[in-house]
């Protein structure tokens, strides 16, 4: 089976070669997990907590993960419908193993999250997209969600807050997606791994409209756990066993004393977050002010997350040799936006997820170049 490449990863690999390069090609958050978490994962591991766990993941964490969605948007999720996993993206693939059959269709918006198409080719799925634009912020239009879904439909696909785009989906446009899964008997995949990350729109669950959906997320992000590995799914009621089933035959479980940090992670106080929102924000306004700049601007301004989409359409070249222009020529890594679907075709994503002071050298750097491209270019006219 044919599996694009995930640019971001290669944009790394070939970045790791060089020297001084400033790292924004990936969403590796650069905060540091909340103490609790570490001291709670290294007392486990010391404990000799290095066996298998139930499929489901430890009852203290998936008790926690259910406190977590009653404390955060007043939703009651008992933990017998929470199954953990060694991350959210291994979750993402068992969740489209069990909702697609052989020549379902999954509707995603493009721009999407550049392996959620691979996923559904894995279950042998056909993709059928909706356009976002940037005029409107991304947001999705339910009435064009209505126009793409039909009898072959097994699933819509949901993202927010956004990755490429950094787009926060608005309560009503949720509310107007589960109506419209309700009445065309369309499951929702809501990935909601950003959430707790918006500084300029309030985050809500799926959960809070459908008890329906298979719901999403994990620690990587809000907490700046990337490499624990470790997420879970919330799944309808009745396709929890089914799911589990898949589960223990894939997965088995998530690490044992990793669950036991994360259930630490996860205990961490609401307002550890605030900081973390305000620094995203400072450095989104850097960037996007330095995009205004250079006329790579959208138009638009992530809400959460800490990606943003340049356009780069008036540099010469695709996006991809503009990439290799910026690593080469400024030691900044940035990923290509085709990966992310033909709405993001003359993009790159830039991440915001690295320091404020890599970002400022990133900026000058950029400065510098498009500086002497563009006297380079006035050169050869004149
Ligand atoms: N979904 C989205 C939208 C992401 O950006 C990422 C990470 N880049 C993931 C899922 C995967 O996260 P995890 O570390 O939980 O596998």
């Amino acid at each position: 089976m044919e599996t694009s490449p995930f640019s971001a990863m290669d944009v790394l690999e070939r970045a790791s070669e060089r020297e001084g390069v400033v790292h924004m090609e990936v969403g590796e958050p650069d905060i540091e997990p909340p103490v609790a978490a570490t001291e709670a994962a290294i007392a486990s591991l010391r404990a000799g907590n290095v066996d298998y766990t139930n499929s489901r993941g430890k009852i203290e964490l998936r008790e926690a993960i259910s406190d977590y969605y009653d404390r955060t948007y007043g939703v009651d999720v008992p933990p017998d419908r929470i199954i953990v996993t060694p991350g959210s993206s291994p979750a993402l693939l068992v969740t489209m193993l069990d909702v697609v059959n052989p020549g379902d269709e999954v509707v995603l918006t493009d721009p999407y999250y550049a392996p959620y198409p691979n996923f559904v080719r894995q279950a042998d799925g056909r993709v059928s997209t909706v356009r976002l634009d940037p005029e409107d912020d991304f947001e999705p239009n339910v009435e064009a969600f209505e126009a793409t879904v039909s009898e072959e439909t097994a699933a819509m696909m949901l993202n927010s807050p956004q990755n490429p785009t950094g787009a926060v989906m608005s309560g009503t446009t949720i509310e107007g997606l589960v109506a419209l899964a309700e009445r065309t008997g369309t499951r929702i995949i809501a990935d909601e791994i950003y959430h707790g990350l918006s500084y300029d729109a309030e985050d809500h669950s799926v959960l809070e409209y459908t008890d329906e959906a298979f719901v999403l997320d994990g620690i990587s992000k809000r907490y700046g756990m990337t490499g624990w590995r470790l997420g879970w799914v919330v799944a309808p009621p009745d396709e929890v066993e089914a799911f589990n089933r898949l589960v223990q035959n894939v997965l088995i479980c998530a690490a044992n004393f990793v669950q036991d940090g994360a259930t630490a992670a996860i205990e961490t106080e609401p307002s550890w977050l605030d900081g973390i929102r305000e620094t995203y924000r400072e450095r989104r306004d850097l960037l996007l002010e330095a995009a205004q700049r250079w006329g790579m601007d959208l138009g638009y301004a992530p809400a959460g997350a800490y990606y943003l989409l340049l356009d780069v359409s008036d540099l010469p070249g695709d996006a991809f040799e503009v990439a290799d222009l910026f690593l080469e020529e400024a030691g900044v890594a940035m990923t290509p936006g085709p990966d992310f679907g033909s709405m993001a075709e003359n993009t790159l994503r830039a991440s915001y997820a690295t320091s404020t002071e890599d970002i400022q050298t990133a900026i000058d750097r950029l400065d510098r170049l498009l500086g002497d491209l563009e006297n380079e270019a006035h050169l050869s006219r004149s």
